[in-house]
């Protein structure tokens, strides 16, 4: 570098000495102001990215390095998490401490971690959600362990993850579980009750002379049913009962750990529900009526579909003694 700028430094004659000085005097504050120019670009670079560059001695547990998204992501100021770590185990949510502790020390067995994900409650009281992934730094025998690591904020990307975990989930007009959900929930269900030896009931409902309804009063007018229907399944079944629209105008339900029995109750109950409902079009004032089927799990059964089955031979006997009640199969 010195050369391109001062060619003559080394063609031309000796220079005395106080020009040297003057010269390596130059050239130092060109360093300087080279150095100053790239610290400056780490520094904005650092403060761009959503994430906290840190750095931290293992045995003395302290925070050497923290980069200034810090601040903005915990909303707690540097200097306090530099001179005491636990000022970040004390933002981290209760719940995830534990993880993110073993987590971290894992690091010192693989050298990386990357998959840590934890929360943290932020400054202003807010959950935020941190990948933290860190490195153990290069060492040699005998010499200090210093881990480092990268916290990015992916909060908006677990918030999206969350919505499209609903989205794929729930069935629009209903907002209960879609087919697909239900059926893999009802799967899990019915592998532990069998698993447990613990009761386990199911049920079908389908509303009775439905396609009337869309034919009288229009398909919209049909989807409000829908949804008035689901509502009441929502409100009569307990907490830990599976819920789902699994066909046009069906629905389904779990009860873990219950016998028919006592499904039964709670099956009469929504049947009650439902013919209590009133809908108004126009002028006019009409109810619905739905047909229910009923099983419960048997030593024989080895299959979900062996329950199904059996409720869905339980809901069509109803429709044909007359609709509008349960069978039990
Ligand atoms: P049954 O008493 O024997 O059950 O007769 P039903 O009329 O209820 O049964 P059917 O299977 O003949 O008709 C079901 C109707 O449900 C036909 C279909 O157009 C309607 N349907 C399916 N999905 C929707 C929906 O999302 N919205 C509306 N409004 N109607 C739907
Ligand atoms: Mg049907
Ligand atoms: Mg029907």
């Amino acid at each position: 570098m010195a050369k391109e700028r001062h060619p003559s430094i080394q063609t031309g004659p000796p220079r005395p000495e106080a020009a040297q000085t003057l010269l390596a005097l130059l050239h130092a504050q060109g360093e300087v102001a080279r150095l100053s120019e790239r610290e400056q670009l780490y520094s904005s670079l650092l403060d761009s990215v959503n994430a906290v560059l840190w750095a931290f001695d293992w045995e003395t547990r302290q925070v050497l390095y923290v980069s200034p998204a810090y601040e903005r992501i915990f909303g707690r100021p540097a200097s306090l998490v530099m001179a005491d770590y636990n000022e970040w185990r004390d933002a981290i949510h209760p719940d995830d401490l534990d993880y993110a502790e073993r987590s971290l020390a894992q690091v010192l067995l693989q050298g990386t971690v990357e998959d840590r994900e934890y929360r943290i409650i932020n400054g202003a009281g807010e959950v935020r959600w941190l990948s933290d992934k860190c490195y153990i730094n290069q060492q040699r025998e005998g010499e200090r362990v210093i881990i480092v690591g990268i916290a990015e904020d992916i909060t908006e990307k677990k918030q999206l993850e969350g919505e499209l975990q609903r989205l794929a989930t729930t069935d629009v007009l209903t907002q209960s579980s879609n087919r697909r959900h239900f059926f893999e929930c009802a799967q899990q269900a019915f592998d532990r009750a069998r698993e447990d030896g613990t009761p386990m009931a199911f049920l079908l409902l389908d509303i009775d002379d439905f396609k009337h309804i869309n034919d009288s009063y229009g398909h919209p007018e049909g989807d409000q049913v829908l949804q008035r229907i689901a509502d009441s399944g929502k409100a009569v079944l307990r907490r830990g009962d599976l819920f789902g629209r699994i066909g046009g105008e069906e629905f389904a339900a779990v009860f873990p750990g219950c016998t028919a029995q006592v499904a039964e109750q709670i099956a009469e109950r929504l049947q009650r529900e439902i013919q209590r409902l009133s809908f108004t079009y126009g002028q006019q004032t009409y109810g619905v009526t739905v047909s229910q089927g009923l099983t419960e799990l048997s030593d024989q059964d080895t299959d979900l579909d062996n329950l199904f089955g059996r409720a869905d031979a339980a809901m069509y006997q109803a429709k044909r003694q007359g609709k509008n009640q349960i069978v039990r199969g």
